[in-house]
């Protein structure tokens, strides 16, 4: 598995696997177990969940399906903005630690920008890594702006990833966030890589799949990780997509490729808000 490193230097793989609505249907559970096992097997070690996805649902899941491999894998999850107080923030990752049947989370994220002044989700954070609790903090959903508003608040302490939407139909971060990240050494993780699902039907993705006798999936997810230090967690809840996914970090896509795409998904010519799902 390709890895990229972390502002601390502890490297990463840089294709993992996401999880939300993983765990919400009973009739999907056993498969998605499945297909996060065989996922790890193949060296997709990074999951991401968070507090949010399915209120616990999705981490008691997680837990199931990670049981007796704790080390092999690297776990993050988010915090929900309003849980984000000083003692809500360690109440809060408390709370998915017992849900995940672990003691110590290796990633924490805030999930997004909320009320709670950033100093005291900072406060938690550090609580927890000094109890053992987390590994490592960072943020979600965070535009230029809130990385330089935290940037003043953390002094020499920094995030160790920014998770952000990007894909092929969401590429306003280009212009701005990605080379402020990229200047900091701070990776990028690409969140919703395949639009939901929604860019497999894409016509021009589907031209260049076949020109290179791959799928939609791989060109969407190869397309994502061209760019160093990019992270990308894609959501897939059958083995069979999950061992598709993984065959994407062997696609390289090609000037012509690349140009083609450019046309059917123009790059940013100037800064756009930060999406977000
Ligand atoms: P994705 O872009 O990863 O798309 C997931 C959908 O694509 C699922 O329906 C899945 O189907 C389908 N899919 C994946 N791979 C394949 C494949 N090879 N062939 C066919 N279908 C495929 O969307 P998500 O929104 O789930 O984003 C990924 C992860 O990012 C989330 O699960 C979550 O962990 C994180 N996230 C974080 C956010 C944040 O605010 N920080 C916001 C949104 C997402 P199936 O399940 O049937 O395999």
């Amino acid at each position: 598995m390709r890895t990229t490193t972390l502002p601390m230097g502890e490297p990463v793989p840089i294709l993992g696997q996401g999880t939300w609505k993983m765990g919400e249907s009973k009739r999907r559970r056993s498969d998605e177990i499945a297909a996060l096992q065989a996922g790890i097997d193949i060296g997709m070690t990074l999951i991401d969940t968070a507090e949010m996805y399915g209120d616990g649902i999705t981490e008691e899941l997680i837990g199931d399906a990670i049981a007796g491999r704790r080390a092999d894998i690297f776990l993050i999850s988010k915090v929900l903005p309003h849980h984000a107080t000083r003692r809500g923030t360690v109440a809060a990752c408390e709370a998915s630690l017992r849900r995940l049947k672990i003691d110590c989370l290796d990633l924490y994220l805030l999930h997004w920008r909320g009320q709670v002044p950033l100093a005291d989700t900072l406060e938690g954070f550090d609580q927890l890594a000094r109890d053992g609790k987390i590994r490592h903090w960072g943020v979600s959903n965070f535009d230029v702006a809130d990385m330089e508003e935290l940037a003043g608040v953390a002094g020499d302490r920094q995030p160790a990833v920014n998770q952000v939407l990007y894909n092929l139909t969401r590429r306003g971060i280009e212009h701005d966030l990605v080379p402020w990240c990229k200047q900091r050494g701070i990776p990028v993780m690409a969140y919703s890589p395949v639009e939901q699902g929604m860019l497999l039907a894409s016509p021009p993705v589907q031209r260049i799949a076949d020109r290179h006798r791959a799928t939609p999936a791989q060109v969407a997810l190869a397309w994502v990780l061209r760019c160093p230090g990019m992270i990308a967690i894609p959501k897939a809840g059958l083995e069979k997509h999950v061992k598709e996914n993984r065959a994407a970090l062997d696609l390289v896509l090609d000037r012509e490729d690349l140009d083609a795409l450019d046309q059917a998904f123009p790059p940013p010519r100037s800064a756009q808000p930060l999406e977000i799902i």
